[in-house]
């Protein structure tokens, strides 16, 4: 039994690592703090100790004749060890994993649009809103010149309007006014777009 316990406990650690794996990659902000999961692993940890005490204390008493000596030796050996708990090492194994996992995607995350792997790593995921009509976009194109979305109708409005106007999107880096020759149809992004709207319909 004990050893069944043991096993269990070490495939819960291990599905808890991929979760904080996934976190680390995919996670919000609030999925971040390494204590969400070393709470979790702790009380699985603690559980297995507890355990391991009990069945250590029931092997001290099996030879004692009467149920008060018994639940004497029972009693003495299971707190034997109380006011010094021994950290379990799998728990320690674990925060030094999780710690490292979470903190190397801090590092990551506080340099946004820097270039690893020869890709641009931008800070937030593309957003789906037009930054001039700040509606959903159904027809997307993209600036060539600094990677951009906008909606094909209003941009190409405003443009006719205003042939200076320079990219709407906040902290755009790009100061060229922006011309059609530039802006580029984009299918895999219109698709992406598509896909987001269906599922949010879905979970509404
Ligand atoms: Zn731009």
């Amino acid at each position: 039994m004990s050893t069944q316990l043991s096993t269990n406990v070490e495939k819960m650690l291990n599905s808890l690592e991929k979760t904080v794996q996934l976190a680390s990659q995919y996670g919000s902000e609030d999925l971040h703090n390494v204590n969400v999961f070393t709470s979790m692993a702790k009380t699985i940890c603690e559980l297995e100790l507890r355990n391991q005490k009990v069945m250590k204390a029931l092997d001290a008493c099996k030879d004692q004749n009467t149920v008060a000596d018994f639940e004497r030796v029972y009693e003495t050996t299971l707190n034997s060890g109380s006011g010094r708990e021994k950290k379990s090492s799998k728990y320690s194994e674990f925060e030094n994993t999780a710690k490292q996992l979470l903190a190397s995607t801090s590092a990551r995350r506080s340099q946004p649009g820097t270039i690893q792997d020869g890709d641009v790593i931008f800070e937030n995921f593309v957003s789906d809103v037009d930054p001039i009509t700040k509606k959903v976009m159904v027809h997307p194109v993209k600036n060539k010149k600094c990677g951009h979305y906008y909606e094909k109708s209003s941009i190409l409005e405003v443009i006719s309007i205003n042939r200076q106007l320079r990219c709407p999107v906040a902290g755009c880096a790009n100061k060229n006014p922006i011309i059609p020759a530039n802006l580029v149809e984009d299918p895999a992004f219109a698709k992406l777009l598509k896909e987001r709207q269906s599922t949010q319909e879905d979970s509404d």
